[in-house]
């Protein structure tokens, strides 16, 4: 029997086991493996810091694909185990375990890892990073026991758990390096909408303030020291200070690393046979005409399916603008967009009649580079294909919810 062609995909999170399942939609026939370091079938990230740790989900609501799935449509499964080297020029991977593996085509989808703290007191009990299934759980059993829970961090890690830790009944501090929580992605126009939905939740936020020490009691923190001279009391700690690409399987091979694993805009690393898709991607993107790296769930899944043809040799790409979501408390929104090195230089709030439904919209030069719909459904695709049209954009009309989103495409 002549050797099946074999794909090896090493990551099981969301962009690995998309690019599974397209290649199988796609009617590849050969062999698929998918190498992941977790124990688990690959799961969506995003109920972690919401539902899932409200206890509101129950885990078999977060996987990717039912448990059968994978032996259904012949996906070998390798869990518990990270591939810890790949050699290009013989087209292997090696496991852990010590296993090596050829593959005729590669997916790396390895995806990121929690910045972590570097300071007296980080590995202390009771600091926790949110990335893993199991990290939700620890931070949910500790938030039955504790009444006060200090967060490094006011990204969206650090404001979903604010906004967990607040529903569980517990006493929040959320310090905030800069001077509005996520300032740096929704600028000082909109961020304050986001400082003050957590304010009104009773959450103390701290502005323009770090952690400098973390002290302890017989190995366990209890309290924060801050970089103004504060000392806050505290059973627990959350660290939310961003995310790094787990490129280092990628660069020990040679592969071309610049804020993240560089490919092209069919996800094809330097080595023709190799791609990546997910946080770790540094993509280039046609439709923006420069290269972008996305840590969200959408990127995942729409560069996973886009890796899987690409090795199959088809023709493709995403140039669909970025999108993300998050849920907090009573507010729920989503992002589409991505605002380019020039900025912005209006921004629109489309106010609808209920208060709590708002509009925003990021323009450069008359024309939409970004929206975000807060408690306002069935919009991102107006809002999607807004941002792709060429035309101008009369912004006082934008504004007007009598107006139609429609009118303006
Ligand atoms: C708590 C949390 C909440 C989030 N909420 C949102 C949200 O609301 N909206 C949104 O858009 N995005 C959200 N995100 C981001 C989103 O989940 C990620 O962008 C997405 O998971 C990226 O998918 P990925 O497949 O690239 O990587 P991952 O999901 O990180 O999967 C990569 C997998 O590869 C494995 N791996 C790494 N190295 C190796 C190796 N050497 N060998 C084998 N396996 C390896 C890892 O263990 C991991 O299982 C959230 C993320 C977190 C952590």
């Amino acid at each position: 029997m002549p050797d099946l062609t074999s794909f090896i995909i090493v990551g099981g999170g969301m962009a690995g086991a998309i690019a599974a399942q397209t290649l199988r939609e796609e009617g590849f026939d050969g062999r698929i493996t998918l190498l992941g370091q977790e124990p688990n079938a690959p799961y969506e990230r995003p109920p972690l810091s919401k539902d899932y740790l409200q206890g509101k989900a129950d885990r078999d609501s977060i996987f990717v694909h039912p448990e059968q799935w994978y032996a259904e449509n012949a996906v070998e499964l390798s869990l518990g185990g990270a591939v810890t080297s790949l050699d290009p020029a013989l087209r292997t991977v090696t496991t852990a375990a010590g296993t090596q593996l050829h593959y005729d085509k590669l997916l790396l989808a390895t995806g990121s890892e929690p910045r972590r703290l570097d300071m007296p007191g980080a590995d202390l009990d009771g600091v926790y990073y949110l990335r893993n299934v199991e990290d939700s759980e620890r931070i949910k059993i500790k938030f039955g026991g504790a009444r006060r829970v200090v967060i490094i961090g006011a990204g969206w890690i650090g404001l979903e758990t604010a906004a967990a830790a607040r529903t569980a009944g517990l006493d929040v501090t959320l310090l905030v390096s800069g001077d509005m929580p996520l300032q740096h992605v929704l600028g000082p126009e909109v961020a304050p909408v986001f400082a003050e939905l957590h304010r009104n939740h009773g959450v103390d936020l701290r502005y323009r303030t770090k952690a400098a020490e973390l002290a302890g009691n017989h190995g366990a923190v209890t309290a924060a020291l801050l970089s103004d001279g504060t000392r806050i009391e505290t059973d627990m700690i959350i660290v939310g200070i961003g995310a790094a690409p787990r490129t280092e399987l990628a660069a020990a091979a040679g592969l071309k690393i610049d804020n993240g694993l560089l490919v092209d805009e069919h996800l094809r690393t330097s080595d023709p046979d190799i791609f990546a898709a997910g946080d770790i991607a540094h993509a280039y993107n046609p439709r923006l005409g420069r290269h972008i790296r996305v840590e969200h769930w959408a990127n995942a899944r729409r560069q996973g399916a886009v890796a899987a043809k690409a090795m199959l040799g088809q023709d493709a790409a995403d140039v669909r603008p970025s999108y993300f979501y998050t849920d907090q408390y009573d507010l729920s929104m989503e992002y589409t967009g991505d605002i380019g090195p020039a900025g912005y230089d209006r921004v629109i709030f489309r106010r609808h009649a209920d208060s709590r439904e708002v509009i925003v919209f990021w323009l450069y030069e008359q024309r939409v580079q970004a929206g975000m719909n807060i408690n306002i459904w069935d919009v991102a695709e107006d809002i999607e294909r807004l941002i792709q049209s060429p035309r101008q954009i009369n912004a006082d009309d934008l504004a007007d919810p009598a107006i139609p989103l429609a009118s303006f495409l």
